[in-house]
């Protein structure tokens, strides 16, 4: 299995969707940076997400929140006393490793040996455990089951200490007036402080939501599986604000919502499953995960929660500033009640790369290509003079200049045509468009589609039309 990540990882940053951060100088662990295709594919991910969530729905609107917030925020918000991580170190290596990560990693050990029972209760226990953040009993959990460093080999462990993932930095020119203020962990945070803004200037009425695109930051400890948990990534978050009583309601709308979504993105109905949460953080009242299959197992690709009315009403209790909103229906003032969409761009876009990624190796066929959506792939068409000579580049330009305002096309003359189409296949290009002779005489070109290889002879002025419609879901 992990052989096929590798795989992508490599393809990834051999054709310019992701490379390691500052890899010149080694790279920077658990941060990413995308190339030429990677940042289109993100972009198109990115504005598919936002358009259904904006233009589809009458009472969602956005907000572009800034990544630095009063550091009251995150007092309000929970995230300075619990967003952490229990760590724990084996004292042979050094090595700092999540304590529960330890235990479920030994869990799941234990599954696959066929000691179904005996991991179950270890998983229940560990929660029940976190629960009540009894760490110095998560520790002797992890001693007594025998489970060592994978460096050292040892069970020599520290005590567990609780670690907080927010990162924080100095505002303020002088240490003496700096003070602490910390990179957002999630981009909700955002969209609370700004509820009544919202909902007043945009005339907004309960039910209506907050959507918004942003970076967050996490100091991940477990920071591995590529840009699946990164220390900087991009979340795409839904605050859909509703009348308390109707949140389970609409937990259950929008959990199934958002299935859908990721159906018609074209992931396959198998290789996504829905994980209801047992243990619920502090602010909800339910939560699920949408999990996708990926190579190294299913895992968390979006978290619906029903965050009740918690993070408006710390608001109010922190700000002093009433976090109220007026029903006219039902003539009632209340704080209303959150369902939350939350998702990583990044993870969407490994799910995405992870689903359209096909190696064939038979016989007959040796080929790799992106089964990528014509509405996602980073580049549309490929217009390929099939030489350079005889007017055929010039007549390509043309093409070009016909589908350029519209889609994001590349214009390619050298290497043979076959050359072209591989590569083309390599970054996902759905059309390749081969201009040759018999174009200048009767305005048609062949069109070659990627997934199938067949050709077809289309009139030029039939191009722009072909297009829109392949690229539209
Ligand atoms: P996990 O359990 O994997 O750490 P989480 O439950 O902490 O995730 P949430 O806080 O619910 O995640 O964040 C919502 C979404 O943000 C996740 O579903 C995921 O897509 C994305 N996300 C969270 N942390 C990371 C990260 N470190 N790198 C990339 N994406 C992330």
């Amino acid at each position: 299995e992990n052989t096929q990540l590798k795989d992508i990882i490599a393809h990834a940053k051999e054709y310019g969707f992701v490379y390691p951060s500052s890899e010149i100088y080694d790279g920077l662990q658990a941060v990413y940076d995308y190339g030429a295709y990677g940042v289109e594919l993100k972009n198109n991910l990115k504005r598919l997400w936002w358009e259904t969530m904006t233009r589809l729905n009458e009472n969602i609107v956005g907000i572009d929140a800034a990544i630095f917030m009063h550091p009251t925020t995150w007092k309000a918000s929970g995230h300075v006393d619990s967003f952490n991580d229990p760590m724990i170190d084996n004292k042979d290596s050094k090595k700092r490793y999540r304590a529960d990560v330890l235990v479920e990693e030994h869990a799941a050990k234990l599954e696959k040996e066929g000691q179904v029972e005996k991991a179950k209760s270890l998983t229940a226990a560990l929660a029940r455990l976190l629960e009540a953040e009894d760490f110095a009993a998560v520790r002797e959990l992890i001693v007594n089951e025998g489970i060592k460093c994978p460096i050292s080999g040892t069970s020599n462990w520290t005590e567990v200490r609780q670690f907080n993932l927010m990162f924080s930095t100095q505002v303020g020119s002088v240490a003496e007036d700096a003070s602490t203020i910390y990179l957002r962990p999630e981009t909700a945070q955002g969209i609370f402080v700004n509820f009544l803004n919202v909902q007043k200037t945009a005339r907004m009425k309960v039910p209506f939501g907050i959507a918004q695109i942003g970076k967050a930051f996490r100091n991940e400890i477990v920071a591995r599986q590529f840009i699946f948990r990164m220390r900087e990534f991009e979340q795409m978050e839904m605050q859909f604000f509703v009348r308390p009583g109707s949140e389970l309601d609409w937990y259950k709308e929008w959990a199934a919502t958002r299935m859908q979504w990721h159906k018609a993105l074209g992931i396959p109905e198998e290789k996504l499953r829905r994980h209801d949460h047992e243990k619920l953080a502090h602010y909800a009242n339910a939560a699920m995960d949408i999990e996708y299959e990926f190579p190294f197992g299913f895992k968390e690709v979006e978290g619906i929660h029903s965050r009740t009315d918690f993070d408006l009403k710390s608001h109010q209790e922190y700000s002093k500033k009433k976090q109220q909103y007026f029903d006219p229906e039902i003539n009632q003032n209340y704080i209303p009640y959150v369902i939350e969409t939350s998702i990583g761009a990044d993870r969407l876009f490994l799910m995405t790369l992870c689903n359209a990624y096909v190696d064939e190796q038979s016989e007959e066929k040796q080929r790799t290509y992106l089964r990528l959506h014509p509405a996602i792939a980073p580049v549309k068409a490929a217009i390929l003079p099939l030489v350079k000579k005889d007017g055929l580049p010039e007549k390509a330009r043309e093409i070009v200049d016909l589908l350029k305002y519209d889609f994001n096309i590349i214009y390619e003359e050298a290497a043979s045509i076959g050359k072209r189409y591989t590569r083309q296949d390599l970054i996902g290009t759905p059309f390749c468009i081969a201009v040759d002779h018999q174009t200048l005489e009767d305005n048609m070109v062949t069109i070659r589609h990627r997934d199938t290889t067949e050709q077809e002879r289309v009139p030029i002025a039939e191009l722009h039309s072909r297009l829109t419609e392949a690229c539209s879901f």
